[in-house]
């Protein structure tokens, strides 16, 4: 079958490895569309040495074998993290942080392949009516509704997001839903228009960020008024948490959604002073996405589609997400 392989070092496109076989507990899955993702751009750059294996996690496809016979001929869309079953974080729902969990496209063949394998009970059934197109965009949506799960928004309060990338558009969208009065803060003014419909924008630069905090030059403390009650950053960048820390509220929250791999330095002090309560986020929930996008209550711009042999294509695509149709 054709899949992009990554070798340790490089991904490569081929053509001559063999369809998967699923383990009893699995389904073999035939991929219809499937989405590159950040992460798949880090893995490139070495962000999971000592991975070998097919790449990929946002997919959609068709179940062609499974345990579960009710299944066999559905769309599906699928989680990412595998666990053992049988640790503590397995059985009180913490799968996703199993020490001994496999991940697709991370430490398990993913989905930029013509068919997978993945656990059945990890699969979720596409509405009637929804199309691939849309539900290839469960995964990244439900890693967003993970915020809501997290922290009860206030409806009555405000909240900002950082970042008018891909993340902040998923973030953005899961807290419009709440019906909070919300921000999307970002460096482009171009990126920023497509939030307009449901959020405020403002410009990273109208702020300025204190370095140490408080002493910054230009910094000026913001009022109560100018500030936020929750602060979501997902700028993918390391400044953006300082850009958190400085417009949350005495006593609100900073929920971190961005993954960049980094250390970076903080006035601690701050967080007890400020009693800053900081929230880490990551998967979510998949049926309430599903549902979502169902419902058209949610919306995203259309995927730009590529054969999976120009992946170089489909991965330097500056597209709002670009992805592979193996239809
Ligand atoms: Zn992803
Ligand atoms: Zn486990």
């Amino acid at each position: 079958m054709k899949a992009l392989f990554f070798d340790g070092n490089k991904a490569e496109y081929r053509e001559d490895l063999p369809v998967p076989v699923r383990e009893p507990h699995q389904s073999l899955i035939r991929v219809l569309l499937a989405n590159v993702c950040s992460t798949d751009r880090e893995i490139l750059k070495g962000y999971r040495p000592g991975f070998k294996g097919v790449m990929g996690h946002e997919f959609v496809g068709e179940v062609i074998e499974s345990g579960d016979a009710s299944l066999v001929g559905r769309l599906v869309v699928g989680e990412l993290n595998e666990g053992c079953g049988a640790c503590l974080y397995c059985r009180t729902g913490r799968e996703k942080h199993c020490l001994d969990r496999k991940v697709i496209g991370m430490s398990k063949d993913g989905c930029f392949a013509e068919y997978m394998t993945l656990a059945t009970h990890l699969l979720h059934v596409v509405p009637d009516g929804l199309t691939p197109e849309k539900a290839v965009f469960a995964e990244p949506l439900a890693a967003a509704l993970e915020i809501t799960e997290q922290v009860k928004i206030d409806p009555s309060a405000n909240a900002a997001v950082i970042g008018d990338g891909r993340l902040g558009f998923m973030c953005a969208q899961a807290l419009a839903l709440t019906g909070v009065d919300l921000t999307v803060i970002g460096h482009h003014a171009d990126k920023l228009k497509m939030f307009e419909p449901y959020a405020k924008t403002r410009l990273a630069g109208e702020y300025t960020v204190a370095s140490p905090y408080g002493e910054g030059r230009g910094y000026r403390e913001l009022t109560a008024d100018e500030c936020f009650e929750y602060v979501v950053e997902a700028s993918g960048a390391p400044g953006g948490f300082d850009l958190a820390m400085n417009i949350v509220r005495k006593m609100g929250t900073i929920i971190l959604k961005s993954t960049y791999a980094g250390k970076k330095e903080l006035d601690m002090s701050l967080i007890p002073v400020n009693e800053i309560t900081v929230v880490g986020s990551r998967c979510g929930p998949f049926e309430p996405a599903l549902r979502l996008l169902a419902e058209g209550k949610v919306s995203f711009p259309d995927v730009e589609l590529y054969d999976l042999k120009d992946w170089r294509k489909a991965f330097g695509s500056k597209a709002f997400k670009a992805g592979f149709d193996f239809r």
